[in-house]
């Protein structure tokens, strides 16, 4: 009997991949025991940062870092670091942002539910560029210039969504940003795996990039990290660490916080919402650094292998065509795709809701259903999950 038996909370098949609707992945033993080490003493919570601020360095190439609960606590975080930099009082003061700079850049084609916890420091989102390409009307999208124009006496920062699509390129908008003293604030949550996107935004001069640890990096579900510069680093910590101590008494790590640049104790910040536990910490940087030493070849094969297992025990269904997309490549997830043949009286939503809603619930990626077709993401997939995802869809397919 685990605790979940106890309260009656059902097990699910995690075949979306890493949502946090579905509560992220499995963690691996190595994590979950680092949990449990660091869960059973007690440490100085801002040592214990400082040390971690070390290891997210060492990984992406940034001067610092910081563990945050999660890839949008680290964008409400760096978003009051850029408004409130290390002036105690504007710290105390947000999301009052009354005398402050407080518009935050962003490309209008990157707008997306997850910049509300941008908003929530207080900040205004001051959009550029017409979509064309995503409206369909023309090639063009946000171009460096209208960044440029766009900046004023009130920018706070540029706000950039990473992905493999985003226009313009991250070096650009980053040029323009510098060449006004305006800091680049990165949404990277979901761009790992290739490993090598640890470094790139940072490469790219990113000044905080925020990464989900909940997602493919393996680490608690809620947590993440933000990497970049040590004065912004400073900012989120002081925002976000417990400030009950009496200035004398205060000797905070070095490394990550310089006492001597402050006028006082900084109250509790905004950020003290994203409170961060000493067991989410260590089980964030023991899965980082399990994620960057894994071999990308090995769990690239693993994961085509557990999708090959699913699409041999399907073969002979006529109902649906089958196939694995990104299967030579050791950067991207592959995927299985099962896509209603023509004439089918199936529908593609009918039938994900019945896997959902089965026993045991087995969650697709929905993100081609309109196109009939429904996705195995194996990220989360347990190897000994692969038969019942195979005979749940035969069985939903044939009902
Ligand atoms: C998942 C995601 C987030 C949120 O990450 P959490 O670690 O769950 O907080 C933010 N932005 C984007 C683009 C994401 O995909």
């Amino acid at each position: 009997m685990t605790i979940l038996d106890d309260i009656g909370v059902r097990t699910i098949i995690n075949a979306k991949g890493p949502a946090t609707r579905l509560s992220g992945g499995p963690m691996s033993d190595d994590v979950a025991r680092a949990m449990v080490e660091a869960s059973q003493v007690c440490v100085q919570i801002d040592e214990l940062q400082a040390k971690a601020s070390a290891v997210v360095a060492a990984h992406t190439g940034a001067e610092a870092g910081y563990i945050t609960t999660g890839a949008a606590a680290g964008l409400l975080l760096g978003t009051a670091a850029c408004v409130a930099r290390l002036d105690i009082g504007k710290m105390a003061r947000l999301p009052d942002t009354s005398g402050m700079k407080s518009d935050v850049i962003m490309v209008r084609s990157q707008r997306n539910f997850y910049d509300h916890a941008v908003r929530a420091a207080g900040v205004r989102i001051v959009e550029v560029g017409l979509p064309d390409r995503i409206a369909g009307a023309g090639v063009r999208d946000a171009e460096p210039w209208e960044i440029d124009d766009a900046i004023t006496e009130n920018t706070a920062a540029v706000f950039y969504v990473a992905s493999p699509t985003s226009k313009p390129d991250l070096e650009a908008v980053v040029e323009v940003a510098h060449r006004r003293d305006v800091p680049v604030l990165v949404d990277a949550a979901a761009q790992l795996p290739p490993a090598a996107n640890l470094k790139r935004f940072i490469d790219a001069g990113a000044d905080l990039v925020s990464f989900s640890g909940g997602k493919a990096i393996g680490g608690p579900q809620g947590s993440g990290m933000l990497a970049g510069r040590r004065d912004l680093i400073m900012s989120v910590a002081l925002q976000n660490l417990d400030m009950d101590i009496l200035w004398d008494q205060w000797a905070p790590p070095e490394t990550l916080i310089d006492k001597s640049l402050l006028k006082g104790v900084p109250q509790h910040g905004i950020g003290r919402t994203c409170k961060i536990g000493k067991e989410t910490i260590a089980g964030f940087i023991k899965a980082l650094d399990l994620f960057a030493a894994a071999d990308p070849l090995a769990r690239h094969a693993e994961w085509l292998d557990h999708l090959r297992r699913i699409e041999t025990r399907l073969r002979d269904l006529n109902q649906v065509s089958i196939s694995i997309r990104n299967v030579d490549t050791g950067d991207h997830v592959p995927l299985l795709e099962i896509t209603l043949a023509h004439g089918t009286s199936l529908n593609a939503l009918d039938l994900i809701t019945r896997l959902q809603n089965g026993t045991p619930s087995i969650n697709l990626d929905p993100s081609l259903i309109d196109q009939g077709t429904l996705i195995v993401n194996p990220i989360c997939l347990q190897p000994h999950q692969t038969d019942a995802v195979a005979d749940g869809i035969r069985n939903s397919v044939s009902a």
